[in-house]
């Protein structure tokens, strides 16, 4: 799949912008607070129809406006089309081949990308959020079925925690109302486990055969799923049969905490180089190699499992990398697909073999 050309409107600190991609790797250079992660952004945006480092919709449209947009056209084979979100005070838009999209869940992922950003360290030192999100993630660029897995979760989640919260209020005890519940956060969660741990086992390869390329060392790497409860089933009804008996078994804790104390949401993964747990001993560089193998091993698992090659978003990634390994990162990610790397550092090794390098200024892209 390959962006070939971005309209930016009033999207964070670009006024009105257009850029012609090529197929192959591009690179934006710029110093430090001038747009190139803001641009990279907008590409995320456009597969995903919201940021990942802005919660709040509001914090896209360039200060002092109204409305911003973003559209993007996209090769996807030989088939072309655009996509457009137009989005402000009054709500979301979005438009496919210039036909406003009756439902927006439907037209996002279309543009398939995988982003590497520098905070991605924290999938691998930080808390397990961090990689809950990235498995998450992965789903939802599954498609629209998988993502509803995701959304429907998390909704019956919030539903049944109300319920904890509020159950003395009504006059009842616990057990009288928490019942369905249970049923649903079973129903809606024991699939994702499942999906989770699958996903998972397919990328530990990618990720380890990405690693020994960059790093050029041949430290095992093991990624483990791990559950917040006792889980030994492969099967959707085993895995419900056990949710539910943990379910029970914690009823005296979420009485206590007003809380779902398991389930996916409080899962984790475990990852481990050598011998070692990398949460608590990883070096920066090992941080981020890592975490831009786990990145690498996601655009491998989406493009098997939808057929369409991501573009891969790079976002500072050769930062407190020696430059050996920024060669690794450069052959690893440039394998076939179309790239967007930005750096701060003048292109210098980067340039060669680059389709167009860009300049990034205060909002204004220019090619060089
Ligand atoms: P660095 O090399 O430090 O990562 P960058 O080029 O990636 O820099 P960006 O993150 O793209 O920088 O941000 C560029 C500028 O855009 C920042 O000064 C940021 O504060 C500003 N900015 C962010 N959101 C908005 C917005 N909604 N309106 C206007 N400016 C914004
Ligand atoms: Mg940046």
């Amino acid at each position: 799949m390959i962006l070939t050309g971005l309209e930016l409107f009033n999207f964070r600190n670009y006024q009105r912008q257009q850029v012609e991609f090529s197929p192959d790797r591009n690179v934006v250079t710029g110093s430090n607070a001038q747009g190139k992660s803001n641009l990279l952004e907008a590409v995320y945006f456009l597969s995903h129809f919201k940021s990942r480092r802005a919660p709040r919709m509001r914090d896209l449209v360039l200060v002092g406006e109204e409305r911003a947009s973003v559209r993007g056209v996209i090769m996807d084979g030989e088939v072309r089309l655009t996509v457009q979100i137009s989005f402000g005070r009054q709500g979301k838009s979005v438009e496919v081949n210039g036909q406003r999209a009756g439902s927006a869940s439907r037209a996002r992922g279309i543009l398939k990308c995988v982003m590497f950003s520098p905070e991605d360290l924290y999938m691998v030192k930080g808390d397990p959020g961090r990689r809950r999100d990235f498995l998450d993630e992965t789903m939802e660029g599954l498609g629209p079925g998988a993502a509803k897995k995701v959304t429907d979760y998390r909704h019956v989640l919030k539903q049944r925690n109300a319920v904890l919260r509020t159950w003395e209020e009504h006059g009842t005890r616990l057990g009288a109302v928490i019942g369905p519940w249970n049923e649903a956060l079973v129903k809606a969660g024991a699939p994702i486990l499942l999906e989770r741990a699958r996903m998972l086992g397919e990328m530990r390869k990618d990720v380890e055969v990405a690693y020994r390329a960059v790093a050029g060392e041949e430290k095992k790497v093991s990624i483990e799923y791990v559950s917040s409860f006792e889980q030994t089933e492969r099967e959707v009804s085993g895995v419900e049969e056990m949710m539910r008996r943990a379910l029970e078994k914690s009823g005296r804790d979420e009485k206590r905490l007003r809380n779902t104390v398991i389930g996916p949401h409080r899962d984790d993964v475990e990852i481990r180089l050598g011998e070692r747990e990398t949460r608590f001993s990883a070096s920066q560089g090992e941080q981020r190699t890592l975490s831009f193998c786990m990145r690498i091993a996601q655009g491998k698992y989406l493009e098997t499992t939808t057929g369409k090659v991501p573009i891969m978003l790079l976002d500072d990634v050769f930062s407190e990398l020696d430059s050996d390994r920024r060669a690794g990162v450069l052959e690893v990610a440039g394998a076939g697909s179309q790239a967007i790397v930005t750096t701060t550092e003048p292109p210098g090794a980067l340039a060669g073999g680059a389709g167009r390098v860009f300049r990034v200024e205060r909002g204004k892209v220019t090619v060089v």
